[in-house]
């Protein structure tokens, strides 16, 4: 559990880390909160000769309501998201989310961009930034782009980023008034989701249902031709490719997304 040697370069601005991603490449990983990472590097599972630690630059740490949209600097933390009032008024999805990522600890460490960036099909911020309809920012060498949020899982732990790039900011349309909900099935309570539904605005996504974060659209597509939410959540798991887990088999966590869903559903048509 001891991590292979790696060389710790302390970034004090986006600029500077950029350098430091673009003169070390594959060689270099970023490290924000470090709650995934960490362990990986512990378990040898990731070796990088360079850890570029971005933890330090406040300036990725913000919510701002810019016209009809969310802009979330990417190392916001869920400890502050949960509690942001431009969050709660504008994207309460997100703000519910992050209140139930992992315990305290992991929720004053660990940042929005990092789940994002590590892609894992079981966290919840991926499922609920699919439902959100968002839009990723990234800086590198060549300047900044930006990537739909149902774009950016492309396989387990895989994303479009290139190694000298960061993910700077994480944008979405205000959801100001639109019903939302969530729901997330956990043995235990501080545990990883066995399956989760994030819903707003009419798109659902789900947690842990395939080896990416995915949108139930079998069940978007019947609720957007006026189908019941009992009709459209015994959708939710077409095109769903659970893996046997220990604890839940595939079938069970089909299950679990079509129940999930009908609550999550009816959640926020309580809410709109
Ligand atoms: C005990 C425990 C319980 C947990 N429970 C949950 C849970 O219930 N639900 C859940 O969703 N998550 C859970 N997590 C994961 C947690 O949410 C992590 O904080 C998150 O996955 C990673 O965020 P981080 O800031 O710690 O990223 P890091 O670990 O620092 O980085 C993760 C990856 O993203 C890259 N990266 C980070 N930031 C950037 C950036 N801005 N630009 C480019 N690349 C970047 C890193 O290089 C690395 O590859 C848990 C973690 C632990 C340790």
């Amino acid at each position: 559990m001891i991590p292979a040697s790696f060389q710790y370069l302390r970034a004090s601005t986006v600029d500077e880390a950029l350098a430091l991603l673009a003169s070390h490449g594959d060689d270099a990983k970023v490290l924000a909160g470090g709650h995934s990472l960490l362990p990986l590097m512990k378990l040898r599972l990731a070796a990088p000769e360079y850890l570029v630690d971005i933890g330090a630059l406040d300036e990725l740490r913000y919510v701002r309501l810019e016209g009809d949209e969310v802009a979330i600097g990417a190392l916001s933390r869920y400890s502050s998201l949960v509690r942001d009032p431009v969050l709660l008024a504008h994207a309460p999805l997100l703000a519910h989310v992050s209140g139930l990522v992992g315990d305290r600890q992991v929720r004053h460490r660990g940042t929005i961009g990092g789940s994002l960036v590590h892609a894992d099909a079981a966290a919840d911020l991926p499922a609920a930034i699919l439902a959100s309809d968002a839009v990723l920012v990234a800086r590198g060498p060549s300047g900044e782009r930006r990537i739909p949020a149902a774009e950016f899982f492309l396989g387990p732990f895989t994303t479009p980023l290139e190694p000298a790039e960061l993910l700077t900011e994480i944008r979405l349309p205000a959801q100001t008034g639109q019903g939302w909900g969530f729901e997330k099935f956990t043995r235990r309570a501080i545990d990883w989701a066995m399956a989760g539904v994030a819903v707003t605005g009419g798109r659902v996504g789900l947690v842990n249902l395939g080896g990416v974060p995915l949108r139930a659209t079998a069940t978007e597509e019947a609720l957007a031709a006026g189908a019941s939410i009992e009709d459209a959540a015994a959708l939710a798991a077409e095109g769903t490719n659970p893996p046997d887990e220990p604890h839940a088999t595939a079938e069970y966590r089909r299950h679990l997304a079509r129940v999930l869903t009908r609550r999550a559903l009816q959640q926020a048509a309580s809410r709109s």
